[in-house]
């Protein structure tokens, strides 16, 4: 198989107006392993959509392939109409509309919240300090944080360190929003506060990608379930359909181990 250097441009048409993200047959290998095989998807402003699938299916692979943490070696992904490809000033164009809430916060632990919180406000958006500082608190009010502004991650449960997460990636005011198990670190008690602010999220119609294996989450918000198994979508459906009648058997399989 030829594996094509840049993204191949021109043989599909360009993304429709509505869509915020197109993905066309977009392949990548890590080495000789082909990690993500064919993936088509296109997303709608406001969509919410839920990423599920078993470990090393790809998951991460393809959120981060959404933002260029992760290249690709065919096919196309448009960010807002931009072309994710070699070219750094598209790359510095998507990062900015595109956040992502990883499953281990990775905040900067010499750095109070606060200070978190604008850091790139401050330095990317180029924002005055007092502003930078009025919009943190205002997100930090906005996902029940606030008392906590000048304390240090390392003080905060992980509850707390991942809503304090959210709060900066909503600094940066995104049009999209990706979240890679968001809750999987975090003790059973912590994980509802991190959901509810998701859910407030999702319901405010911010367009959202999430990897979890929260069904409950998927079932509440999700427009569209996607399953991944080995790479590929496997099954993309309404979560009432996804849920009540899977069609493929790995779905089934995968549904019966986890609910
Ligand atoms: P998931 O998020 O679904 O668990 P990932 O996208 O993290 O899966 O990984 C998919 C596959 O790619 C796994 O087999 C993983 O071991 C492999 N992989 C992930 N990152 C790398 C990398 N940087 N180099 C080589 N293989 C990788
Ligand atoms: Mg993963």
């Amino acid at each position: 198989m030829t594996v094509a250097t840049e993204p191949t441009t021109g043989a599909v048409p360009p993304p429709s107006k509505e869509d915020v993200i197109t993905v066309n047959k977009m392949n990548k290998w890590y080495g000789n392993f082909h990690v993500l095989q064919d993936i088509d998807l296109s997303v709608r402003k406001g969509e919410r959509i839920v990423i599920c699938g078993p470990s090393g299916s790809g998951k991460s692979t393809l959120i981060r392939t959404l933002n260029r943490l992760e290249t690709y070696q065919s096919g196309e992904v448009y960010v807002d109409s931009i072309l994710l490809g070699d070219d750094v000033k598209n790359i510095e164009a998507v990062r900015r509309e595109v956040c992502m809430v990883f499953q281990h916060f990775n905040l900067f632990p010499h750095m109070t919240v606060l200070e978190n919180l604008t850091l790139a406000p401050i330095w990317v958006r180029k924002m005055p300090k007092k502003q930078a500082n009025e919009l943190a608190m205002h997100y930090l009010e906005r996902v029940r944080i606030a008392e906590q502004a000048h304390k240090f991650p390392g003080q905060l449960s992980g509850g707390q360190q991942q809503r304090v997460a959210i709060a900066r990636s909503l600094c940066m005011q995104p049009k999209i929003m990706l979240f890679d198990e968001p809750t999987s670190a975090l003790d059973p008690e912590m994980v509802k506060e991190v959901l509810d602010v998701m859910v407030e999220l999702a319901k405010e119609g911010m367009t959202m990608l999430c990897v979890t294996h929260e069904m409950g989450f998927a079932k509440e918000v999700a427009d569209r379930v996607i399953f991944m198994d080995a790479g590929q979508i496997v099954e993309m459906a309404g979560p009432k359909e996804f849920f009540d009648n899977p069609k493929s058997d790995r779905t089934k399989l995968f549904l019966s181990q986890i609910l």
